[in-house]
Formats: C-alpha cells, structure tokens, sequence
C-alpha cells in the first residue's frame, strides 16, 4: 500500500480535472473539487483568483495545461509558451494568495533538454535547450520548478513539482492531429478494423518508450502530497520501455486486428531511446511493485476505447 495523507474533510481543488489524470484521481478523491476550462479559464489572473478565494483550497493538485502533439506544438509554439505560462503563473500566484497548504505541479519527461545524458535525472532538467518542436510547452512547464523554488524561497510556499513521462489511460486525448503514440496506436487499429482497411503506423516502430498508467500517476501523486516536500522536482514515472512495434501487436490483438501492419518509415520514428531515472523516487519509498502492469493496462484502456466509441475525446 502506498502511503497517503488522509484529505477526508481537508479541502482539494484539482486543476485539470476533466483531463486524463483528473479523471484518474476522482477514483481516488472523489469529494475534491474538480476543475475544467469551462469552470475557469486560468489563462485569466482575475477569474483565476476569484476561484481559489471561493473553493479556499488547502491543497492544490495542478494538473490544467495547454497539451498537444508535435505538429500542433511546433505549428503554434508561441501560443503553447504563452498560454502555459499565464496557467501555471496564475494557479501558483492564486495558491499563494489563498495560503494553500501544498501545491503539487506536474511536468514531463519532453520538457528535459534535447541533448541529455541518459537516463535523465532530475538535475538535468534546465541544462540545455528542450527539443526545437515543443521548446514553447517545455520551457513554460520548466518555468513551474523556477516559479516554485522562488515561492518557497520568498515566501515559504510548500510548492512541488512531479515528472512523469508518457501517460496512458482512460480519457485520453484521441484526436490524430493532438495524440500521443499510445491513442493514435489504439484509435488506428480499431478504425482499420472496423474499416476494413490497412493499418499505417508511423516511422520503423524501433524506438523504445517508457509508460505510466494514469491511474499509478494519480496514486503517485497523492504519495508526492503525504511524504515530498522537496524544492527539487521529481520523476514519478514506470521506467519499464517497450518498443512502438510491441505496442502495435498487443493493440492489434486486443482490437482483434488480424492484418498486416504497414510501417511509413517515411515518417519520424523519434529519437530511439528515452530513458528516464526514477531513482530518487523508489528511494522516497514508492515500490516499483506498485506501478501496474503494462500489457493488463493497455488491454483495459483498448476495452474502454472499444465501448466507448465514438463518445471519445478528440474522435
Ligand atoms: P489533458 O490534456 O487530458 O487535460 C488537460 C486539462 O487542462 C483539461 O482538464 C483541460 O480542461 C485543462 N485546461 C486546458 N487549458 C485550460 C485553461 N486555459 N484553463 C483551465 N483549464 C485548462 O491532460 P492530461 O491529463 O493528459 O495531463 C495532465 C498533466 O500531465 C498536464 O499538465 C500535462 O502537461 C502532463 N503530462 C501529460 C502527459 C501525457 O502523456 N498525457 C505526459 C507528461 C506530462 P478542458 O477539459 O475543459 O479542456
């Protein structure tokens, strides 16, 4: 069991509510408050504040943030700048105001520099300049550790910040123009399927990537609020990787796709590798035991995909 502070009667506000890992933790703490962009914009400093002065949260769970793939971060890097900057300012200024208790941010493994040394550590996080197609989204989320360290420097705010890498699950972002690998993987196959039509997948499907689970993210996070209170940002992700053509095999028999999948090795593959370390993390106490395994994962994410369908994010 991992250990958690206990938030009955204590007062939550989870910004990005409605997105993936928002919906992951209301299985958890059901009775937080649990924000969307149609509750408050956060880009807006006034209606920012105004919400935290009328929820008066003690703790804070700052998930909100502008997300997209790489042709929408490299098409619009200025806006992706620009909007994350105004969210995470203004959620961490309102937190302040409201003297919340804790605060807990959630970065991500792309906002590291391009060129790093592997397996990333935390230490690496401002130590070159971030990959040229989301440079906007990874220097405003690298600006979340900078506004939190000044916070707790300046005015004793106990502000952390978590990293995961690549997130599954559940009410994830399906649209192909904004997926990550995983929903593009699972909207592709099921759509060949029911099709009738070949399926394509990008680049030569080497490249080895690392998963978490929405759910262990959400449980991870909730670990971060009873146990860290560190200024250093933290990875928190399952570093088990797998390659993109596993993934496409196990997508394929959970969709019950019997036909050959074509690589376009036209299209990028990525870099091959990413690996990042969760050292720091395991000797916080977190047991890699608790991280759930991948293949029932994805297994019950494609089960979800299939009876949802079409009432999915982004289809
Ligand atoms: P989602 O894209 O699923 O959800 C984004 C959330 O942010 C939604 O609730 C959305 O509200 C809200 N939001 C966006 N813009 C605004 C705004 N202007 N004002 C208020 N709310 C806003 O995100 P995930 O759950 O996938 O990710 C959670 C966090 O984890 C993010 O910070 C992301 O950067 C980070 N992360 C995600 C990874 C992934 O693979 N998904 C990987 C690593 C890090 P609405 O629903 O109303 O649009």
């Amino acid at each position: 069991m991992t250990a958690t502070l206990d938030l009955e009667q204590k007062k939550v506000l989870i910004t990005g509510g409605s997105g993936m890992v928002g919906s992951a933790l209301k299985l958890y703490i059901p009775d937080a408050t649990f924000l969307s962009s149609k509750d408050c914009d956060l880009r807006d400093l006034e209606k920012c504040r105004e919400t935290f002065e009328f929820h008066k949260p003690e703790y804070v769970i700052h998930l909100a943030a502008k997300v997209g793939g790489v042709k929408a971060n490299s098409d619009f890097v200025g806006d992706f700048y620009r909007e994350n900057i105004l969210i995470n300012t203004n959620v961490l200024e309102s937190a302040r105001i409201c003297n919340v208790k804790k605060l807990v941010s959630l970065l991500s493994t792309c906002v590291y520099p391009a060129k790093a040394n592997y397996p990333l550590t935390e230490r690496q996080l401002h130590s070159g300049f971030p990959h040229e197609t989301n440079f906007g989204y990874a220097m405003a989320k690298r600006m979340l550790d900078v506004q939190s360290r000044a916070y707790r420097k300046q005015y004793g705010c106990n502000f952390i910040c978590a990293i995961p890498n690549n997130l599954m699950g559940e009410n994830d972002q399906f649209d192909l123009n904004d997926s990550h690998v995983i929903p593009a993987i699972i909207r592709k196959t099921f759509e060949a399927k029911k099709n009738r039509e070949q399926l394509v997948l990008w680049g030569n499907g080497n490249s080895l990537r690392e998963f978490t689970y929405s759910g262990d993210i959400a449980r991870a996070l909730l670990f971060l609020l009873a146990v860290y209170n560190s200024e250093e940002p933290i990875n928190i992700g399952n570093t088990d990787s797998w390659s993109i053509r596993e993934i496409a095999t196990l997508v394929s028999i959970y969709m019950s796709y019997n036909s050959e999948v074509i690589w376009d090795e036209k299209k990028p593959s990525g870099q091959f590798q990413k690996q990042s370390s969760n050292a720091k993390f395991l000797r916080l106490g977190w047991d890699t035991e608790w991280y759930s395994d991948f293949e029932t994962t994805l297994e019950k994410v494609c089960v979800w995909f299939r009876e949802n369908y079409p009432n999915i994010r982004g289809v």
